[in-house]
C-alpha cells in the first residue's frame, strides 16, 4: 500500500494480530500547512482488555526466551528495515507541519536511536535473559550465605502515551528500552500525528523482524485500557501536565501500584554567562542557539528554551541580536524547500499558544514578532497553523509568575535578566524543575557554579562554549545514552540514559542464598560456590565446551630480589618502595622492598596460561584489579582462575569469556584479585 500517495483515509490500530479500523468513521486529522484532510481517527469496537492480554500472553513469553544479545539484534535489524523506508515516512512528515530538518530529528533521530540501544546492548549487556545488579553481598562470615540483586523484565505490557510534536522518535526512544528488556508495548500516539506513527508500525509489523504482539498499536483514544493495567504493567506518559496528573492518578495506576513514568510540561531555560558579552563567540552561540530552539519543530519540542536568563547589561543587545535573526526565518509550508520553519501541528494548539501568550503578557511584553500575522511565503494563511517567533522581555522576573510557569508551546521564548550567578541560577529554578537547561560561558567558575546550581531541578544540562562550537549536539537535543526527563514540573520521569531505560522495564530482585544457588541462578559465577578444578586446562576448551566455574589452580612461584629489581630495570619503574629498602621501610604500607603490583600480574599469567594455540584467542583486558597484601621477596605465589562469565557472540565465531582470578601467597591470603577478560572461540579448530 503507498499510504502518502493514497486519499485521507481512516487509521488503523493493530491489535491481537490484525489491523482493524474504529467502528466509527472517525475525526478528521489535517495538514498543518493546507487544512486539507489527512486520515481520519477512531477507535471505538476494540477490545483494550484483550488487547492487553494478547501483548501479556502472546509477546511476552517469547521475548523473554530471547537473551539480551538477541534482543539487541533484533532492535538492528528493525533499525535498518525503517532506514531503508524512510523517504515514505519523511513525505508523510510534512503533513505534521514539519521541515526536513524537523522531521530528521523524527525520523532519524528515532530509528537512530533503535540502533544506539541495539548496538549498546550488544556491547554493554551479557548474553543472558537476567542482569546482575551490584556485587555479591556477604552475609556469613564463613562465606555460605550472600545476596545478589537481579534484574528480570516485567511480565506485563508497557503503554506507552505519546505526544503529538515527535510521532516517530516518541514512539521509538520508548520502544528500544522496552524490547531489549523484554517487554512488549502498546503504542498510543497522539491522534493529531497519528497518521506517521501508523505507517512506521504498518512497516515495522510487516517486516515481521518482531514476535507477533510485541508491538500493538492504538489510533485514538485507548478508551477502558487503564482500567485493566496491573502491577506488572508499565505505563508511561508525554503530554501536557494536565493529562498526566489524571492519568497518573487513575485509579487502577494507584491501586496496583502500576510503574508510571511522566514527562509534562518545562519550562527550559538557558542562561548567557556574566563573561559572554556581546563580541565574544559564546554570545553568538547563545544567540544562534535560543533562534534555533525557537523555530525548530516550530517550538514544539519539549526541550525548547523557554526562558532565556542573560547579565542585565546584555540584554538589550541580546533582544536585538535575536529580533534580527528570528525576522530572517522563512516561514511556510514545509515542502516548500527555502522554509525554515513551518506551522504548528494544528489551528487548535496556534489557538492554544496564542492564548498563552497572553497569558505571559501579564509579566512580559513582545520585543520581536507579531502573534497575530504570520508572514508566510508559502501554505494556506487561512487553513495552516502558522505563527511568527514570538520574542517576549520580562525585565522584572523575581515578581513574575506567568513566564516560570506558563508553556507557550510553539515558537515563543521570553528574555529576562539577571546580576550574579546566583541569581541566575535562582530564575532557572522557578521553573520548579525541568528537562534540560544550559549555560553559555567560557569561564569555568560560573560554569561550576551555575551547573551545580540548576542541576537538582534538571535532568540534563549543557555548557556551551567555543571549544564545543561544532561539536555540541545541543539544547535541545535528548541523546539515547543520555537520560531524558526532569524532576518537579517535567513530570519527575527518566527515560534513555543508555542501560539505565532498559532497567525501568525490569524488576530488581534481592536474591539471598548459599553461593552455588546464587551462581546457578544468576549464570554467574560467585566467589565460595562450588567449581570443578583438576581436568583439562580450561584454556583447552572451546565455548561450547567450557562451563561456568571450571576452575584452574596452579603451581607456585617464589619471588626474588632479582626477579624485583630485573623487573625494575626492564620496564625503568624503579620506584623507591621496590629498589631502597630503607625508604620502604618508612612508608607506612610497606615493611621493605616489595614486588611491583604488575610483577604479580605477570607472574600469575606465567602460572596460569597455556602457552599452546587454542580456542582462547586474546586477552582484551583486566576490570576491577586491586593489589590486597604487598609481596616481599620470599613470598610464594599461586593462582585459582574460575571461569565466572560466558558471553557468546551471536553474530561471531567466538564470546567473551570472564575469569575470576585471585592471586594469593604461601598463608593463603589474598594479594591481588582481578577478571581477566579473553576472547574464545565458539568451537576447537
Ligand atoms: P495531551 O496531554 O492532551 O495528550 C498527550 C497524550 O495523551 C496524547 O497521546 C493524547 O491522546 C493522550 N491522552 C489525552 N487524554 C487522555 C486520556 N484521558 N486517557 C489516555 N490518554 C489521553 O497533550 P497534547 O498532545 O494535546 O498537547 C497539549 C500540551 O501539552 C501542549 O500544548 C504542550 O503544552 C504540552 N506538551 C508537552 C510535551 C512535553 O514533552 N513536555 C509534549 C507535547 C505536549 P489524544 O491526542 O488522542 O488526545
Amino acid at each position: 500500500m503507498n499510504v502518502q500517495a493514497s486519499r485521507p483515509r481512516r487509521l488503523e490500530s493493530y491489535v491481537c494480530g490484525s489491523w482493524i479500523a474504529g467502528a466509527k468513521e472517525g475525526v478528521p486529522l489535517l495538514d498543518a500547512s493546507t487544512g486539507a484532510p489527512v486520515a481520519f481517527i477512531d477507535s471505538s469496537g476494540i477490545d483494550f482488555a484483550s488487547t492487553l492480554a494478547y501483548g501479556r500472553e502472546k509477546a511476552g513469553p517469547a521475548l523473554r526466551r530471547m537473551s539480551f544479545h538477541e534482543r539487541a539484534a533484533m532492535l538492528k535489524a528493525l533499525g535498518l528495515a525503517l532506514m531503508e523506508r524512510k523517504e515514505e515516512f519523511y513525505a508523510l512528515s510534512a503533513a505534521t507541519g514539519a521541515t526536513r530538518a524537523d522531521s530528521w530529528v523524527d525520523i532519524d533521530g528515532g530509528i537512530g536511536t533503535l540502533l544506539s540501544y541495539a548496538s549498546k546492548g550488544r556491547r554493554e549487556l551479557p548474553n543472558t535473559r537476567v542482569l546482575v545488579d551490584g556485587d555479591v553481598e556477604t552475609l556469613a562470615r564463613d562465606g555460605t550465605f550472600a545476596a545478589r540483586h537481579i534484574l528480570s523484565p516485567l511480565q506485563g505490557v508497557a503503554v506507552h502515551i505519546n505526544a503529538f510534536n515527535f510521532p516517530c522518535w516518541g514512539m521509538l526512544e520508548k520502544l528500544a528500552p522496552t524490547l531489549l528488556a523484554g517487554m512488549p508495548a502498546i503504542v498510543k500516539p497522539a491522534s493529531q500525528t497519528a497518521y506517521l506513527t501508523e505507517l512506521v508500525v504498518r512497516r515495522m509489523v510487516e517486516t515481521g523482524i518482531l514476535p507477533e504482539g510485541a508491538v500493538q498499536l492504538i489510533s485514538g483514544s485507548v478508551g477502558d485500557l487503564l482500567d485493566h493495567v496491573d502491577g506488572q504493567d508499565v505505563v508511561t506518559f508525554t503530554g501536557s501536565a494536565s493529562t498526566g496528573r489524571k492519568l497518573k492518578s487513575h485509579p487502577a495506576v494507584i491501586g496496583n501500584s502500576v510503574r508510571f513514568t511522566m514527562e509534562a510540561d518545562s519550562l527550559n531555560a538557558s542562561v548567557l554567562g556574566l563573561d559572554a558579552g556581546p563580541g565574544t563567540e559564546e554570545f553568538d552561540l547563545f544567540v544562534k542557539e535560543v533562534a534555533r530552539e525557537m523555530t525548530s519543530k516550530a517550538g514544539q519540542k519539549c526541550t525548547a528554551i523557554r526562558r532565556v536568563i542573560a547579565p542585565r547589561v546584555h540584554c538589550d543587545a541580546l533582544v536585538a541580536a535575536l529580533g534580527e535573526r528570528l525576522g530572517k526565518t522563512v516561514l511556510g509550508n514545509p515542502a516548500d524547500e527555502t522554509v525554515r520553519m513551518g506551522p504548528l501541528a494544528s489551528l487548535d494548539q496556534r489557538t492554544e499558544v496564542r492564548e498563552r501568550i497572553r497569558d505571559l503578557l501579564a509579566d512580559a511584553e513582545i520585543v520581536a514578532g507579531d502573534p497575530d500575522t504570520p508572514r508566510i511565503v508559502s501554505g494556506d494563511a487561512e487553513a495552516g497553523a502558522f505563527l511568527n517567533p514570538v520574542l517576549l522581555y520580562c525585565d522584572r522576573p523575581w515578581e513574575a509568575k506567568a513566564v516560570h510557569d506558563v508553556e507557550a508551546f510553539g515558537p515563543v521564548s521570553t528574555v529576562m535578566p539577571y546580576d550574579t550567578a546566583g541569581e541566575a541560577v535562582d530564575l532557572t529554578r522557578r521553573g520548579k524543575g525541568s528537562l534540560v537547561a544550559s549555560v553559555f560561558t567560557n569561564d569555568p567558575a560560573f560554569a561550576e557554579e551555575v551547573v551545580l546550581g540548576m542541576a537538582p531541578f534538571h535532568g540534563r544540562v549543557l555548557i556551551g562554549n567555543r571549544a564545543s562550537a561544532k561539536t555540541s549536539t545541543g539544547h535541545g537535543s535528548p541523546l539515547p545514552g543520555l537520560v531524558h526527563g526532569g524532576p518537579g514540573r517535567a513530570g519527575g520521569g527518566e527515560e534513555l540514559g543508555g542501560m539505565r531505560g532498559v532497567k525501568h522495564y525490569m524488576q530488581r530482585t534481592a536474591v539471598q542464598g548459599s553461593p552455588t544457588m546464587l551462581s546457578a541462578v544468576t549464570g554467574r559465577w560467585v566467589a565460595d560456590s562450588e567449581a570443578r578444578s583438576g581436568g583439562e586446562h580450561p584454556f583447552r576448551k572451546s565455548l561450547a565446551e567450557l562451563r561456568i566455574g571450571d576452575q584452574l589452580v596452579t603451581a607456585s612461584r617464589t619471588v626474588t630480589l632479582e626477579d624485583i629489581e630485573h623487573f625494575a630495570n626492564f620496564t625503568g619503574d624503579t620506584f623507591y618502595a621496590h629498589m631502597d629498602e630503607e625508604a620502604a621501610k618508612a612508608n607506612p604500607f610497606f615493611d621493605g622492598r616489595v614486588a611491583h603490583g604488575y610483577l604479580i600480574v605477570s607472574f600469575a599469567a606465567g602460572l596460569f596460561v597455556d602457552p599452546a594455540p587454542g580456542p582462547v584467542l586474546a586477552n582484551y583486558g583486566v576490570d576491577n584489579l586491586r593489589f590486597l597484601t604487598p609481596v616481599n621477596p620470599g613470598d610464594t605465589l599461586k593462582v585459582q582462575l574460575t571461569c565466572k562469565e560466558i558471553n557468546p557472540r551471536a553474530d561471531a565465531e567466538h564470546g567473551e569469556v570472564r575469569w575470576d582470578c585471585r592471586v594469593t601467597n604461601q598463608n593463603g591470603v589474598a594479594v591481588a584479585q582481578y577478571d581477566v577478560l579473553t576472547m574464545v572461540a565458539k568451537t576447537r579448530s
